[in-house]
């Protein structure tokens, strides 16, 4: 088994925590841009912070720091009224030293390079941090998928393939679900692939994750990452002082990883009392049931008019006093502003990057311990990595053995971030960018560089 010691009383406030503005040599050298409130350099110079703090070599640290590959794509597309549009689509490539580049597609209508670039770069991490043989990769196009009509975005969604064939592969680079996209529009992807690549005659499924349960997808992949959220808690609370079939939680965004995590949290016996999307935020202290709610959303498109809830002000859904807040939006949700009023113990981070660094510096000054989103949302890649490996060994797995298995990289996982952060006496996020940079620094000290 892979269960780690766990320490026997909570883990007191640790030392070593970085600044609100850390500012690493790196980022100078190479040409980073200067704005504080800049993505890129927010989420990498949180792995820049840990770096130093570790010692890792500084040829890994340039490495990490930037992506292998940036590819932009602009692709006309005929709508239902017989006019054309132009759509930009991405995908980044950012390191493919442990396997295949790895990660998801975005589809909404403010995706930018430097959030693919963020996202493709939190793969990498992720995906050392949890075990898969993967790399990190992200891709998206610029799109409302809720403004397009069904045929309008199959249109889009196989032009985008046409437009970056050439680029991915099942062991070069494999996509997925991330926001905005789902199971079909992974069906669409596979399939336009098919007819393009050349595959010398091999099934190409494997090509793309998250694929639909009769098309060569997983069991368990649709929910994964809200059951990665929760494996997470379960294993992470108790040192913590709080046991999950008694917390109290809210959640921010109640898409896939919100309503997922809000469901499995809520079957072990915990209690939602808060939530908040894109039209709303609704509250009622006595509960809102997680499963009732997510039918509403899917049907009214928000939790906005949910009548067995009260609409509340958005400070006052972060006031709400709870055990467990789970961001599950877009990233930079959690800023100062917000970090001020959050009141909560724990933060688990279904979404990438939603806290951002001067967010962070107030929460764990405030004590607030924040579940790193490399840590707590790996579940989605990790259950992607198995649909990867029944899609190549021509095996379907029973949902019980998708459980389990990934209970057990989660599980391995959080003990690394915890004994990562009693090493170095830090904050979680920093432990966990610790951990996943230990195991990439030995790929790269095996490998080599070239030449
Ligand atoms: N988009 C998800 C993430 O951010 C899943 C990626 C995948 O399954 O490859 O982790």
């Amino acid at each position: 088994m892979t269960t780690l010691a766990k320490p026997s009383s909570p883990i007191q406030k640790p030392k070593n925590v970085p600044p609100a503005n850390y500012n690493s040599p790196i980022f100078d050298e190479l040409g980073f841009p200067s704005d504080a409130h800049n993505l890129y350099r927010q989420t990498v110079g949180s792995m820049l912070y840990a770096a130093e703090l570790m010692g890792l070599p500084h040829r890994v640290q340039i490495i990490l720091a930037q992506p292998k590959t940036e590819i932009m794509v602009h692709f006309p597309v005929k709508m239902d009224d017989g006019h054309y549009r132009l759509f930009k689509g991405y995908r980044v490539q950012h390191n493919n030293a442990l396997g295949p580049y790895k990660g998801g597609l975005r589809f909404h209508h403010d995706v930018h390079l430097d959030d693919v670039k963020s996202l493709a770069f939190l793969m990498t991490m992720k995906c050392s941090l949890v075990g898969v043989p993967f790399g990190g990769g992200k891709g998206g196009v610029k799109v409302d998928p809720r403004k397009h009509s069904n045929g309008e975005m199959e249109r889009i969604v196989r032009r985008f393939t046409t437009a970056i064939a050439h680029s991915i592969g099942p062991d070069y680079d494999i996509p997925a679900p991330d926001v905005g996209s789902n199971a079909q529009h992974m069906a669409w992807i596979a399939d336009t692939y098919s007819f393009l690549a050349d595959v010398g005659g091999k099934d190409p499924s494997a090509v793309i994750t998250g694929k639909p349960v009769e098309y060569g997808g997983s069991l368990g992949r649709e929910k994964a990452t809200g059951q990665g959220v929760v494996d997470t808690l379960v294993e992470m609370l108790p040192e913590l002082g709080l046991k999950p079939e008694q917390c109290t939680f809210s959640v921010l965004g109640f898409g896939n990883v919100g309503s997922w995590s809000g469901k499995i949290f809520q079957d072990k016996g915990a209690k939602m009392i808060a939530v908040a999307d894109h039209t709303g935020f609704i509250k009622n202290d006595k509960g809102i049931d997680a499963q009732d709610l997510a039918t509403y959303v899917a049907q009214k498109g928000g939790v906005a008019g949910y009548t067995k809830a009260t609409a509340v002000s958005k400070e006052e859904f972060y006031k709400t006093k709870v055990d467990v807040f789970i961001p599950a939006a877009l990233e930079q949700m959690i800023q100062e502003g917000e970090a001020k009023l959050i009141n909560a113990t724990v933060i688990a981070e279904g979404a990438n990057a939603p806290t951002t660094p001067g967010g962070e510096r107030i929460l764990l000054e405030r004590g607030v311990e924040v579940l790193p989103a490399i840590l707590c949302n790996a579940g989605g890649v990790t259950v992607s990595y198995f649909e990867w490996v029944q899609n190549k060994t021509f095996h379907s797995w029973e949902l019980d053995q998708v459980d389990r298995e990934l209970n057990k990289h989660m599980v391995r996982a959080a003990g690394k971030v915890r004994d990562a952060r009693r090493k170095y006496n830090c904050d979680l996020r920093t432990a966990a960018y610790i951990a996943a940079c230990e195991r990439l620094n030995h790929a790269y000290a095996a490998r080599g560089i070239f030449p």
